[in-house]
């Protein structure tokens, strides 16, 4: 058994580790334990075949955002406007032509950030020691035991901790993590219904050497009703040497292989946007529904239900253990400004 670590923190995204980051800013170093081989959680930006920067994850904000803003500006990050000159096209139905429509400039449109929202994941890494993050270890029981807390990670390992805080979708602590004493029972009722946002979410994401629809005069942003794209912006990078498309698709097309939402992807888009479509450098999309997300949990709550919840402002065994992460917060619940925000409130709450 590890002794003698303060803080432990349940999870790698951006709500754990911004935690990490702000408690280390006021000398308060805490471990981070993240189930996965990769950090970042909901965000997580890709490199394609062309290098190009492409989110699978978490993309846009805006000024709405201040708590990230300020996260951002901190970490000397640089954000940029999302592209939206030029036609953008709405498809109604399957058998009418697509409708035209232009998106006025806005003094406060949607960001991106540059470098892909994968460089705030590495900015916050590099202000950690390293040695105070530990990767592919999922916490499975968190135990009261006189005055302190253990936490039991899958390879049998045991830490103990003066506070805890899961960082992680409320409904995946409730399926994963063995609490014992167990929790009171109103939260054990609640923590399963938190809608986990973006959960069974399909994103998509195209890479081409030419922004043709640009020179075309479009704007690359489609709605659709009629096929499997159901949103698509363009997804050219900060420095417009890279060029792509990112998007949502619907979700009934996590059944299908991957090779055949491609196929329906470039044959939803040729008569919208033209031959060029069918010669993209990379296609790559994720079915975020995975073990670290959902855990394939069938219960769909309606979006943000019970996000922000009461009872996960709580500290529970004896004021040790605390609920953080993005659907906790009482504002901007499931957004990356949320986890932010969360972040925060355990911070002053933990100092
Ligand atoms: C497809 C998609 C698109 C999105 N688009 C946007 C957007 O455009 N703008 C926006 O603001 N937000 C967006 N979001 C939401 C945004 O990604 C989240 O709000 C944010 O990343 C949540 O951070 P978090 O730390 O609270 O949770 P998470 O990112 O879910 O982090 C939780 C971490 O806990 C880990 N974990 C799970 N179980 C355990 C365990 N037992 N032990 C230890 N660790 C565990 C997970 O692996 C994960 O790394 C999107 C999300 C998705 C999936």
């Amino acid at each position: 058994m590890e002794k003698g670590e303060k803080i432990i923190i349940a999870g790698g995204g951006l709500g754990g580790l911004t935690l990490a980051w702000l408690l280390f800013q006021k000398g308060i170093p805490a471990t981070v334990l993240e189930a996965s081989s990769r950090l970042g959680g909901r965000i997580q930006t890709i490199k394609g075949n062309l290098d190009t920067p492409l989110e699978l994850g978490a993309t846009w904000f805006s000024d709405l955002h201040p708590n990230l803003l300020w996260l951002l500006n901190n970490l000397g990050l640089k954000k940029y406007p999302q592209y939206s000159e030029g036609i953008s096209l709405f498809e109604t139905r399957s058998f009418e032509p697509p409708q035209h429509f232009f998106v006025p400039a806005s003094e406060s449109p949607s960001y991106r950030i540059a470098g892909g929202t994968g460089a705030l994941i590495a900015a916050l890494l590099q202000g950690l020691p390293a040695e105070n993050i530990v990767t592919n270890a999922p916490v499975t029981a968190i135990t009261a035991s006189g005055h302190e807390l253990f936490v039991k990670t899958a390879d049998g390992g045991m830490r103990a901790a003066g506070n805890i805080v899961v960082c992680m979708p409320p409904q995946l602590a409730a399926s994963k993590i063995k609490f014992t004493p167990a929790l009171p029972e109103a939260v054990q009722r609640v923590l399963p219904e938190v809608q986990t946002w973006m959960a069974g979410a399909l994103k998509f994401t195209l890479e081409y050497t030419e922004p043709f629809w640009r020179t075309e005069g479009y704007s690359g942003m489609l709605y659709s009703h009629a096929g499997i794209i159901t949103e698509m912006y363009d997804h050219t990078n900060f420095e417009e040497d890279k060029f792509g498309f990112t998007g949502f698709l619907n979700s009934s097309a996590a059944a299908y292989p991957q090779a055949i939402r491609k196929e329906l992807v470039l044959q939803q888009l040729e008569p919208l946007l033209g031959q060029n479509v069918q010669r993209p450098a990379g296609y790559f999309d994720k079915v975020w529904a995975d073990a670290f997300v959902l855990q394939g949990n069938p219960v769909f709550q309606r979006p943000h239900h019970h996000n922000g919840h009461p009872l996960l402002q709580l500290p529970y065994m004896e004021e040790r253990l605390f609920f953080c992460g993005t659907e906790t917060a009482t504002a901007f619940a499931g957004y990356m400004e949320g986890a932010v925000i969360a972040a925060k409130r355990l911070a002053a709450q933990l100092t």
